[in-house]
């Protein structure tokens, strides 16, 4: 078979631990043989980081702004530990919070189903994307702990030299602090980003936050999305017959819980962090979790939702078999490789990415898996393999339907 040509790069982010060894397997089983593929390779393993400063880590992010896909390998966040561990320079920053700085925009999460792996919420028939908001809130918070007696007060002195100034509290005694912020113009492109990938994937549109406690802060971000839904986007979701509502956030959670599911919900920072990791709980596994991050000028950046899975990286390391299951990490390929597909209007490159997922999920159905999926799956007694067997079970899958 003739390889499949592609015309413009992927960015391709290599990474740490047991997801650097899957990303290898992959890439020689199920990427090469069958794609003359065309990255351009930034190494964002930890060692190569501490090397350049982690200049590494800018770089690979303002190449996706200029080749508009990305394919990031689980990495590391360093900690105390790991700056030991490793021997590093300094603590540096997480890397996905350093590409999300330099592109902006949202992440969207979904579960990938399987019939034979029952979500914990009965009721739950298709998936939920989660819509994080990846800007701002306390993720760029400011805080300390007030040491005792005396008033806090939230002040901002403008260009002009006006100056609002409020009471927050006036402390009797020790207590703690913190300082917000978020901006109109990430507001507004997470609400871009969300209706258009609304209208991408033609599900229905949730939007939650407390404006009912939080006046001013979170009734901003419901007025932005109204407004921008009503000036752009009504017409559009009408004639699709698809939907966009704002309710508050206890009532999203009671409803996301008695629905069959099949529609975004779009989450403020905090409440996506939370609610991703309890919906893909709910649903079975973070290994079956696809993430890809949207930026508001069309920038896609595709990865898996788990980390680096360290402690089957130590097993590796000691020469003991690992069944880590690498689905999460094939998705972002496969996404990535759709993504450029579509951008280019090369159709034989969309129809690879469409095999390679019909492969993995074929292969599952099928009944063989890694040990993780082996534990929540309901239906004949599965075969379980360890990961690269596993690759070679999915090629064997992919061989197939890229013959017929
Ligand atoms: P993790 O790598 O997601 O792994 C936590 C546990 O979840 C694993 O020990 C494993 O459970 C299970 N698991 C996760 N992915 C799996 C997979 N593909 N197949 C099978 N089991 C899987 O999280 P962590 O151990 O908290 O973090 C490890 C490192 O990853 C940290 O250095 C952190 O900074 C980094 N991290 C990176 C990202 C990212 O780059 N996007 C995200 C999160 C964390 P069992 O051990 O019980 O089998
Ligand atoms: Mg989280």
């Amino acid at each position: 078979m003739e390889k499949i040509k592609m015309k413009n790069k992927i960015v391709e982010m290599d990474g740490d631990e047991m997801t650097r060894i899957l990303w290898r397997m992959i890439k020689d089983e199920l990427l090469l043989p069958f794609v003359e593929l065309n990255t351009e390779y930034y190494d964002l393993g930890l060692p190569h980081r501490d090397e350049t400063d982690d200049q590494v880590t800018v770089d690979a992010g303002q190449a996706i702004k200029k080749w508009r896909v990305g394919v990031k390998c689980a990495t590391i966040t360093p900690n105390a530990q790991r700056v030991e561990e490793y021997k590093l320079k300094k603590m540096w920053k997480s890397p996905n919070g350093t590409i999300r700085a330099i592109l902006d925009g949202t992440v969207f999460r979904a579960p990938i189903l399987l019939s034979n792996v029952k979500p914990a919420v009965r009721n739950w028939k298709k998936p939920i994307t989660i819509a994080r908001h990846a800007y701002g809130d306390v993720y760029k918070g400011t805080e300390y702990r007030v040491p005792g007696k005396g008033k806090a007060e939230l002040a901002f002195t403008g260009e002009d030299g006006t100056v609002f100034r409020e009471t927050i509290y006036d402390f009797e005694c020790p207590g703690v602090l913190q300082g917000l912020y978020n901006k109109d113009s990430s507001i507004e492109s997470f609400a871009h980003s969300c209706f258009q990938y609304a209208i991408d994937t033609r599900q229905d549109l949730w939007f939650a936050t407390k404006d009912t406690i939080s006046k001013q802060y979170d009734q901003t971000f419901k007025l932005i999305f109204q407004d921008i839904y009503e000036k752009n986007y009504k017409t559009k979701f009408e004639s699709l017959g698809i939907e966009y509502f704002y309710t508050l956030i206890d009532d999203a959670v009671a409803r996301v819980i008695r629905s069959e599911g099949g529609y975004i919900w779009a989450c403020k920072n905090y409440d996506g962090d939370v609610m991703s990791d309890m919906v893909s709980t709910a649903f079975g596994s973070l290994a079956m979790m696809t993430s890809v991050l949207v930026s508001p000028d069309g920038n896609y950046e595709y990865e898996a939702a788990h980390g680096t899975v360290t402690r089957h990286y130590y097993k590796y390391l000691k020469g003991e078999e690992t069944s880590t299951n690498p689905i999460a990490t094939i998705f972002a390929w496969s996404g990535a490789i759709r993504k450029r597909g579509e951008l280019d209007a090369n159709a034989p490159l969309v129809d690879f990415a469409d095999k390679l997922e019909a492969a993995c999920l074929g292969t599952l159905e099928g009944g063989t898996m890694t040990k993780d999926l082996a534990s929540l799956w309901e239906g004949p007694k599965p075969t379980v393999v360890n990961s690269h067997e596993f690759i070679l079970a999915i090629r064997a899958e992919l061989e197939r339907l890229l013959d017929a």
